[in-house]
Order: structure tokens, then sequence, then C-alpha cells
């Protein structure tokens, strides 16, 4: 389609007349109303299209399985050879089936011992020596203060296993007040470290004073689930094709939109879209414009595991008229759905003015400011 033909059909959607009839009421001057006092300095029609294609699609994939154990797969249907060739009756919706490749299931045995292993973390010994290496250690409340206050002055050391530190100054067992407890060493009431009872060692709270602690892979078993059969002594391997049904949807909108939110908004909400028919070969319908033939094509191009389609395509023309009167507005004009719509923008050149004027105030509160100070 030439350039004359497509402004020829973009005209006759949108003509002059009705733009200049629909812009009457927006001119500030000559009272308003009037569609023969509006002149137009500059018009700009372009053509929207918009449009969804939903296929139905089929993808076939093959995968090599595997499985701790048995697997149960007789539910499942068989194919032979290539899931590709496989023959399937025509697909009621989007879905997924499975199959099983025939013959292709194998069952084997895992090189373990019925599922289970030596434990590697403990070497099959079920536990591990503690970090206390079998010493008790040292209380860690009286550590840097007397485990008693009488056990030097008596002479009695019965088990303590070493020498009692020289009451400095501790924050807690130290502290006035501090709860003292009866020495099991030496008997002293109120004398002994609440913890400890005077002994200045405790209990290894991590293996409870036995020296080692059971080791957590294997719960002190010594062996262990092989990791490799999940425990269950052999593999299944089969070979599993799937087929997958699904709705697709890929949509188009054009051209790229160079107009502002306002008028972008009112399209979406406002807008009398014109369907466009599909011709049967699935080609690109003669009411789309040259300027989008490629794009449309493209959008609507056979994919390669497409079954069926389902094709909406819209167009609308959209205007952008200057005027000779009106030189601070951008008027975008489209068919509604009883008259045409205009959505006034402001001029580029008004923009421009109202950044230059907001730089000035800035200028001018600074320069106040500064004097001001
Ligand atoms: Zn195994
Ligand atoms: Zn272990
Ligand atoms: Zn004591
Ligand atoms: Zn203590
Ligand atoms: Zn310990």
């Amino acid at each position: 389609m030439s350039d004359a033909t497509k402004d020829d059909a973009l005209s006759d959607d949108l003509p002059d007349a009705d733009i200049l009839k629909a812009l009457a009421p927006y001119m500030a001057r000559g009272g308003g109303g009037a569609a023969s006092l509006v002149r137009i300095r500059d018009i700009e029609r372009r053509q929207l299209v918009r449009g969804d294609v939903v296929r139905f699609t089929e993808r076939r994939t093959e995968t090599q399985r595997t499985a701790f154990g048995t697997e149960d797969l007789s539910a499942l249907p068989l194919y032979e050879g290539a899931i590709a060739d496989h023959p399937l009756p025509a697909p009621e919706g989007p879905g997924k089936l499975t199959l099983i490749r025939s013959a292709s299931y194998r069952l084997v045995p895992c090189p373990c011992d019925g599922g289970t292993q030596q434990c590697a973390s403990c070497s099959g010994c079920g536990r591990h020596p503690c970090s206390c290496r079998n010493e008790p250690p040292a209380c860690d409340v009286c550590l840097d203060v007397a485990p008693c206050s009488q056990c030097e002055t008596t002479g009695r050391r019965g088990g303590r296993t070493t020498k009692a530190r020289p009451a400095a100054a501790g924050p807690r067992a130290t502290a006035p007040g501090a709860q003292r407890i009866t020495c099991a060493v030496c008997g002293t009431a109120e004398a002994a470290c609440p913890r400890c009872s005077g002994r200045g060692r405790i209990r290894c709270p991590q293996c409870d004073g036995r020296g080692h602690e059971s080791c957590a892979r294997c719960s002190g078993r010594g062996v262990g689930t092989h990791e490799v059969c999940g425990g269950r002594g052999s593999l299944s391997h089969w070979v599993e094709g799937t087929v997958e049904y699904a709705n697709e949807k890929a949509s188009l909108s054009l051209p790229r939109p160079d107009w502002p939110d306002k008028v972008r908004d009112r399209l979406a909400g406002a807008a009398r879209w014109q369907q466009l028919d599909i011709p049967p070969g699935g080609g690109v319908p003669a009411g789309v414009d040259h300027e989008h033939r490629a794009a449309v094509s493209e959008h609507l191009a056979r994919g390669t595991v497409e079954l069926s389609r389902r094709v909406t395509l819209e167009t609308c023309p959209l205007a952008r008229v200057e005027l000779v009167d009106e030189p601070n507005r951008v008027f975008y004009v489209f068919p509604g759905a009883r008259r045409l719509e205009v959505v006034p923008t402001l001029s580029n050149q008004l923009k421009r003015r109202l950044i230059a004027a907001g730089a000035v105030i800035v200028i001018i509160v600074v320069l106040i400011l500064w004097l001001a100070s």
C-alpha cells in the first residue's frame, strides 16, 4: 500500500471536517463552537493496532527417569519407539500426559548392604570422642573466685582437682549477698559456689562425663542409610514420555506510544476499536497500515508446535493536531463510542516555558534566602 492510499484510508476514518468540529469547543478565542474558525497548523494521523494470538500448542519430551527401589508404573500408558511418533487422540484442552516407553523399565540392585552402609561420620563405631577429653571442665561460675570460701582455711581439699584461686573481685559469686551453698568438699554451710558445690569443676555438659558423644549422623548405630539408593537397596530406571497441551497467549500493541499517559488511558477506556477479519491463510488483513504490516505478520506467524489458534486483531486511527490559535496545546483525536474523543495536552513549547519559569522561581527563592541569611 502506498503512502498516498494509506493517508487516504486514515483520512476516511478520521476526516478533517469531523476533527475541526470536534475541536471547536476547545478554542479559547473566537467564541468557541464554530468549526469554521478552527485553523489547523499541523495534523498527523497514525493507525493503532492491538491484538492477541492464543495458540493451542503440543510439546512432546522424553526423559530418562530413576527412582529409589521398585516403582509401580502399571497405571501409565505405554508407547513404542519415539514419543514424537506416537499416535494420540485429539486433545480436549490444556493438560499433560505421562507415558512409559515400552520395555524400558529396569530394576537394578544396589551394591550396598540392603540399603545401609557403614556410617562415614564415625567409621561405624557409633560415637565421637568429646572435646573435653574426659577431663571435667572448670566451673564457669567460680572461674575467677574461690569455689569455696572455707576449703583453703580448713585445709580440706578432698576431691577437688585444682587449687582454688584466691577470692578476687569477681562480678558474680563475690558480689555482696551472692548466694553460697554447703560445700561438698569441706561441708561448710553457705560457703561454696552453687554451681559446682565447691568442687571447682563441673560434669561436662556435652558428654555428661562419659568422655564421648553418640554419633548424630547414625544415632549411634554405626550404620547409615545408603543415600544413592535412598535405603531401598535397588534402583529403578525407565524412559518417560510427556505430552503437554497448553494455551499460549501473545499480545501485540503498535506503535510504541509517544503520546502522554493521559492519552494512553483515554485510548484504553474510550476508543472505538475496529475488529479485522483474518484471511483464511492466516495472512495480514488488508486493513493493516503499511507501517505495521511486518510486525503483524511476525505476530501471526505459525508456531512449530501449534495445533490451533484464536486470533483477535483491532485497529483505531489516532490524529495529533496542532492549531494556529492554540500554540500551547496539542490535541489527540480518535473515534469514541458515539463521537470523536479529544484529549488536550500541553505542547512541548509550553512545557519548555513552564520549566524555564520554574527555574527562574527557584533562583529567586535561593537569592531571597541567601540575602535574608
Ligand atoms: Zn544402596
Ligand atoms: Zn555414625
Ligand atoms: Zn569447702
Ligand atoms: Zn563453681
Ligand atoms: Zn565431654
